[in-house]
């Protein structure tokens, strides 16, 4: 059985803890290679050679920091075949899907590649007499990132290529479930020219995490993950005096007007609810047509692409819609929550309960499920399911679907299909959701812009990516400097005593 590592100093160190995670092939359902726990000790002895090496890069100009980056990327376009494969193993998505999972990661690390520009401060000429006043934007020192299982290229890169780009160092906690593409980008950054100890990887669980939490060199934590967690580590966070963005669970609704296109809609709500077996952030989860009509029409578009969905093992080719889900566990838990819809009076309108795929039935799949006639009390529409499960909550009106949305304790995403400008106007103005979509089913933001959700879906001030994540990595500081009138009053050679 292959033994991961953890990647501290520039090498990959055997994990001393004596815990190991199992890291499962989400297809087969075997196990196929253990993941080393850190302790608490193995996280300090990476925090102490991450601020050794830190301010010598901190030192290095932007520029150059930021040529480590391009070559980076580089290396990612040349190696992307091999990451996507890394990525679907351990993960269970298709390779497409996993390509694109370094790819949104990729173009963060391309944006990044500004980072001088983003880095120049601000200078005011004369704010007194004789006095001018600038700010920079400094390093913060060591900082940390905890990533989840659903982007384990994505999201890494989201929170440590600014972070480097800005002069930090920072150590990567990734998902215990696919560490693998983690310690294969901490190889090709110092490939390179990523100086040791700049970008450390070190697995682990809670222990790790809370190693983290509670240390004090780390200055910055960002997580993304489950809400509980986000909430556990901002609170503690903070009350260690960190700077901590947290970003957690969704429930995206996608709301159809009566006047939208129903084939774009539906098509929209196939891919944004199936693909990646419903495990992103990002999915919709709830679909909300406005009026029994449209809900009709609507369901009867979906139920035949559902039913045509391919689900498969990342080795079947490309035409494979959506793989497994990542482990048993996440499995029984989306069954669990079909069974409560059902037996809360949902309508299960295409229902994937018995899903077999011969040849590998101990992998962790889940067929397509389709729910019609939720509502707000039942646990489908409360809970965060994350797999192909999507439910249908019939609005009477516009104002009911818009405040469905509203009153959702997440605030991750959305959307609304339509062909009224005026409605897509208002929708966007006065919903309470950080992402939104206009006739778009997932509406990540690209790099150069900000990601982020609302309410429960986001803890702390900034967003990640974008111009955000300059200001999370770098403290400010203001100088405020006038300075004597001397040698340009000529030359005096006696000593002039200050004024
Ligand atoms: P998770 O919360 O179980 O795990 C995330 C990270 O936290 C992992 O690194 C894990 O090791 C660590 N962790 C788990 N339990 C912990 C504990 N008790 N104490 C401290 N750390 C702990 O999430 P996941 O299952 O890996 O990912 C899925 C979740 O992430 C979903 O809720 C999804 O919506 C969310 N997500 C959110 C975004 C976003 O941008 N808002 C993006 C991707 C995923």
């Amino acid at each position: 059985m292959q033994e991961l590592t953890h990647y501290i100093g520039g090498a990959h160190v055997k994990g001393t803890s004596g815990r190991f995670a199992d890291v499962f092939n989400p297809a087969t359902g075997e196990v196929q290679a253990r993941v080393p726990l850190a302790s608490e000790a193995e996280m300090a002895n990476a925090v102490e050679i991450a601020a050794a090496a830190q301010p010598a890069w901190a030192a290095v100009n932007p520029q150059r920091r930021a040529r480590v980056l391009m070559k980076f990327v580089d290396l990612l376009n040349r190696d992307m075949d091999k990451l996507a494969e890394a990525l679907s193993r351990e993960h269970g998505k298709t390779l497409p899907d996993a390509a694109g999972d370094v790819q949104r990661g990729l173009e963060v690390v391309e944006y990044c590649i500004g980072a001088p520009q983003m880095l120049k401060g601000e200078f005011t000429d004369s704010a007194g007499p004789g006095i001018d006043m600038y700010s920079m934007r400094q390093a913060l020192g060591v900082t940390a990132g905890i990533t989840p299982f659903n982007f384990p290229a994505m999201i890494p890169m989201w929170m440590f290529a600014p972070a480097i780009a800005c002069g930090n160092a920072f150590i990567l906690k990734p998902s215990e479930r696919d560490p693998s593409v983690p310690l294969m980008l901490a190889e090709l950054l110092e490939e390179a020219g990523l100086p040791k100890g700049i970008l450390q990887v070190v697995n682990g669980d809670k222990a790790a995490v809370d190693a983290i939490i509670d240390n004090p060199v780390i200055q910055s934590i960002g997580f993304v993950g489950s809400t509980p967690i986000a909430e556990y580590i901002y609170g503690r966070g903070c009350a260690n005096g960190k700077r901590v963005q947290c970003f957690g669970g969704a429930k995206n609704h996608m709301i159809v007007m009566p006047d939208a296109d129903m084939d774009q809609a539906a098509d929209a709500l196939i891919g944004a609810g199936y693909g990646a077996a419903g495990e992103r952030c990002m999915a919709i989860s709830v679909a909300v047509p406005v009026g029994d009509e449209t809900a009709d029409r609507l369901i009867e578009k979906l139920i035949p692409r559902i039913e045509k969905l391919k689900v498969g093992p990342y080795t079947a080719g490309k035409d494979v819609d959506y793989g497994p889900v990542v482990t048993a566990a996440a499995k029984a838990n989306i069954l669990k929550l079909v069974e409560s819809g059902v037996e809360q009076g949902a309508k299960l309108v295409v229902d994937g309960r018995n899903f077999n795929l011969q040849g590998y039935e101990d992998g962790f799949f889940v067929g397509p499920h389709l729910f019609d006639h939720v509502t707000k009390d039942m646990d489908i529409y409360k809970k965060e399911i994350f797999g192909p499960v999507l439910s249908t909550v019939r609005a009477k009106d516009y104002e009911e679907a818009l405040s469905l949305a509203m009153d959702h304790e997440y605030g991750n995403g959305t959307a609304i299909f339509t062909r009224d400008g005026d409605t897509a106007r208002d929708f966007a103005s006065r919903i309470n959701i950080g992402m939104v979509g206009i006739n778009v089913p997932i509406p990540v933001p690209l790099a150069y812009h900000t990601f982020g959700g609302w309410k429960k879906s986001a803890f702390g001030d900034l967003n990640q990516h974008g111009p955000d994540a300059f200001k999370f990595y770098t403290r400010t500081k203001t100088i405020t400097s006038r300075w004597p009138s001397g040698i340009r009053e000529g030359s005096a050679f006696n000593f002039k005593p200050m004024d």
